[in-house]
């Protein structure tokens, strides 16, 4: 069992080695690798998709207006940035905020699972389509699955998945902002409920290193 002063370190160390990652061509377009901010010995840890051209400049995940619309909704529910963590599922900005392709995602993808072993955080919320597809491993999209937590197993670690909307798609959205509030309103007693379960382990992962455990049974709406 890895300590907070340990874990903290091995995340500094592993952002050291990502910052000269080549393994894929957005390499040449960033300015810098977006590694991921927070506290290393989080419970929460939140997946977006990938930097745009602010995160980019800044190297810190899920800045702008959408950055502050997750700063009020985590004020919500009495967190802040530094009781979080924030990584995305690609490290470097995609040229003009395009989508992430399928094999920018491979190539980068053990770099998210290595932070979400290191971290081992209870609750992990994903934030839109990119991140909620690649961690659940299943191709359901964000707008059947917001709200519906599931355990999954990634790598060797056991956590409660939670999809949510991305705040940058509920910001001229009313309806959508609604949705994110209800949804982010019950994180504090997922994180509980997180806490109180025990790591069970079942089943080969697929070739993402993805098991579901035990999901809660995803109610499929209509769209
Ligand atoms: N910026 C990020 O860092 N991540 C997103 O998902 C969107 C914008």
């Amino acid at each position: 069992m890895i300590d907070a002063v340990d874990r903290a370190s091995a995340l500094r160390a592993y952002a050291d080695e990502t910052a000269d990652c080549m393994r894929c061509p957005l390499a040449a377009g960033r300015t810098q690798v977006v590694f991921g901010v927070g506290n290393p010995d989080a419970d929460l840890m939140f997946v977006g998709e990938a930097p745009g051209f602010h995160e980019d400049q800044q190297g810190i995940p899920i800045v702008g207006q959408a950055g502050r619309l997750l700063d009020q909704l985590l004020g919500g529910i009495g967190l802040q940035r530094s009781d979080i963590y924030i990584a995305n599922v690609l490290k470097c900005r995609p040229p003009g905020n395009r989508d992430p392709q399928p094999e920018e995602i491979a190539a980068c993808e053990s770099h998210l699972f290595r932070q979400i072993e290191l971290i081992q955080p209870k609750l992990v919320a994903t934030l839109g389509n990119f991140a909620t597809k690649l961690l659940s491993g299943k191709p359901l999209g964000i707008t059947r699955v917001h709200g519906h937590e599931q355990e999954v197993t990634l790598g060797q670690s056991s956590v409660l998945l939670f999809p949510l909307y991305h705040p940058a798609a509920a910001l001229y959205t009313p309806s959508m902002l609604k949705v994110l509030e209800e949804d982010f309103s019950r994180i504090p007693a997922l994180i509980e409920r997180a806490d109180m379960s025990t790591t069970l382990r079942v089943g080969p992962s697929d070739q993402h290193g993805v098991t579901v455990v035990s999901a809660q049974p995803v109610q499929l709406g209509l769209f």
